[in-house]
């Protein structure tokens, strides 16, 4: 499996650094996050070195989502929290520090203050259509 020099997620892969590992199959390995969310927050990274969502090759995804459904499920059943946040951050805009890819999944409780400050906006009349546009031309 490609590794990448002084990645951290490649130095738990291969057991160079260590984690607290919760799955682990030939594709995918999963561990707790070193700076929580909450107790319990988990990351979920394939074994190949790839960059963001959209590099990982498309025989990798299935396993990818199997294994998050697996590890939220004995989250969920282990921690019983009241709820659950999955997500990924791609890119230096969209908050990515590690640049290995990776899902985030972490235990969400009532009143529990998190929040993601978001300014929604409103499209204007034709708007709406062609953001929809530019994207359904892209399909493949
Ligand atoms: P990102 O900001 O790229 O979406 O998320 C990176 C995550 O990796 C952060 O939540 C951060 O706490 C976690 N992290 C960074 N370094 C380490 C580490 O050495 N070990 C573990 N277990 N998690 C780490
Ligand atoms: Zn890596």
């Amino acid at each position: 499996m490609a590794e990448h020099m002084s990645c951290i997620f490649c130095d738990i892969i291969s057991g160079r650094s260590p984690a607290e590992i919760i799955y682990e199959d030939d594709k995918v390995i999963s561990f707790l996050d070193i700076k929580p969310i909450h107790f319990g927050h988990i990351l979920l990274v394939p074994k190949g070195h790839y960059v963001d969502f959209l590099e990982i090759p498309e025989d990798n995804l299935h396993s990818l989502i199997h294994a998050t459904r697996v590890v939220t499920d004995a989250m969920m059943k282990g921690l019983k929290p009241d709820g659950y946040n999955i997500f990924t951050n791609n890119g230096v805009a969209a908050g990515q520090s590690i640049f290995h890819f990776h899902m985030h999944i972490t235990p969400r409780y009532f009143n529990d203050e998190i929040k993601f400050m978001l300014n929604l906006k409103n499209y204007k009349e034709t708007e709406m259509k062609k953001f929809a546009d530019k994207i359904r031309r892209k399909i493949q």
